[in-house]
């Protein structure tokens, strides 16, 4: 029986990830550096292999953007980010979680469940911010299974005194690393492990500025795609590829060869977060005639804020700059002041020469579902179309989505926001 629902859960999560793949690789202007962030992504969710990192080097798994990558390379591990989008471990962890949890942790539980996806099941630790509901109970369901490693995120991030509370919190959470790795926190390994991740922060910073050139060189769908691979890739190969990338880009620049015509409508995607292979609004936007033109997701830019910024160099100025990196410049709507997101919104809207908002909240996902009013009554002022889509981890709106999302196009396409 086990067997046999095995089967069906590989066949099915095989089926949804290599239909997500051909439908990015069939959108026109496909960068040939794409390729290895394609087949990253590939490798994990169609070949269910795990993924690729140095001999003898242990992986934990984090569950929020929060989680600092520097400490666990530092401690001699890597990083996996395990939020999931997969519709078929979404169908596993149905049967387990509460009917109003969100579907992405739904998904988590499935992957757990099931016991299928090497990248999950060979994690040495996992690593849960709680930062709402659905994950503090993800924690407590993760910590009965697994060695499980629980951070406090604070609910406000302003004060001096929350900040000392989260650089505890990494205090424990390297002690954990410790356990597993026998590594201990030292300035040396974390100094490190900051240069290491600077290098990945430089290209992405080289990619962004790209991604703002005016036309556009790349469609949002591959840049999610690239985002999306850094999640199961060791730093310093995703760096490389993509300084290929932005090599790319650059070459296209030189050469006027713009990835997309310059009057097609340029949408922003926001809202909850945006996983493989569940890419069904990116692909949606570019496949309806619109450009995904940016993304202000937790699977994009929001990944790699700026470097963390040392003032102090000892060990614990350090921990408290990447405290600070962590919470403070976040828009995540977990925490209770987040007037940011939509300060943040407002600057990429400039920046990217935005014409409409699509605001994307999952099923049973209330802190995106709360701040929209506040960002619709921001766009409204603001004179830029918005359309908030509640969606699940199934093909089931699909036909109604696309109904949605085409008619958005065409109201900006002949409504006139020439921007
Ligand atoms: S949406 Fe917020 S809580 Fe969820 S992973 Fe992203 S940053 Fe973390
Ligand atoms: S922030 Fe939203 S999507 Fe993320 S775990 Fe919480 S409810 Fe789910």
């Amino acid at each position: 029986m086990e067997a046999r629902r095995r089967d069906r859960f590989d066949r099915r999560q095989t089926a949804t990830a290599e239909k997500t793949l051909r439908r990015v690789r069939a959108l026109t202007h496909c960068p040939q550096a794409l390729t290895p962030f394609l087949d990253t992504l590939s490798r994990v969710f169609v070949d269910r292999q795990d993924v690729v990192h140095p001999k003898g080097v242990p992986t934990v798994g984090t569950y929020c953007v929060m989680v600092p990558p520097e400490l666990i390379y530092a401690q001699g591990a890597m990083p996996v980010k395990l939020c999931g989008g997969s519709y078929t471990a979404f169908a596993v962890g149905d049967d387990t979680a509460p009917r109003d949890a969100c579907p992405l942790v739904k998904a988590v539980m499935g992957f757990e469940d099931i016991d299928a996806m090497p990248a999950y099941q060979n994690c040495a630790l996992m690593a849960v911010p709680v930062t709402c509901d659905c994950k503090k109970k993800l924690a407590g369901w993760l910590q009965e299974r697994r060695p499980t490693s629980i951070l406090h995120v604070p609910a406000n991030r302003d004060r001096d005194a929350d900040m000392e509370r989260f650089t505890r919190e990494l205090y424990a959470f390297s002690d954990s690393l410790a356990e597993i790795t026998g590594v201990p926190l030292t300035s040396e390994n974390l100094s490190m492990a900051f240069h290491r991740l600077a290098e990945a922060q430089t290209q992405l910073s080289r990619f962004i500025d790209l991604r703002r050139k005016h036309p556009t060189l790349i469609r949002g769908a591959f840049a999610m795609a690239a985002m999306n691979a850094m999640s199961y890739t060791w730093a310093p190969s995703w760096t490389k590829q993509l300084a290929r990338l932005n090599d790319e880009l650059e070459g296209l620049a030189r050469a006027g060869t713009m990835a997309v015509k310059g009057n097609q409508p340029r949408l922003l995607l926001t809202g909850s977060p945006v996983i493989f292979p569940n890419f069904k609004l990116p692909l949606l936007i570019e496949e309806m005639g619109g450009l995904l033109a940016a993304d202000e997701t937790c699977m994009g830019e929001r990944g790699l804020y700026d470097p963390p910024a040392i003032v102090d160099p000892s060990l614990n100025g350090m921990m408290r700059a990447l405290a600070n990196r962590a919470t403070r410049p976040c828009t995540c709507p977990t925490f209770a002041d987040n007037r940011r997101r939509l300060y943040r919104v407002r600057q990429m809207i400039e920046d990217y020469r935005i014409q409409g908002v699509v605001y994307h909240v999952l099923r049973g996902c209330l802190v995106y579902d709360y701040e929209y009013a506040a960002m619709e009554a921001e766009m409204e002022r603001l004179g830029i179309p918005i359309i908030r889509v509640e969606t699940d981890y199934n093909e089931e709106d699909v036909e109604q989505l696309r109904i949605r999302i085409e008619a958005f196009i065409e109201l900006i396409k002949y409504g006139g926001n020439d921007r």
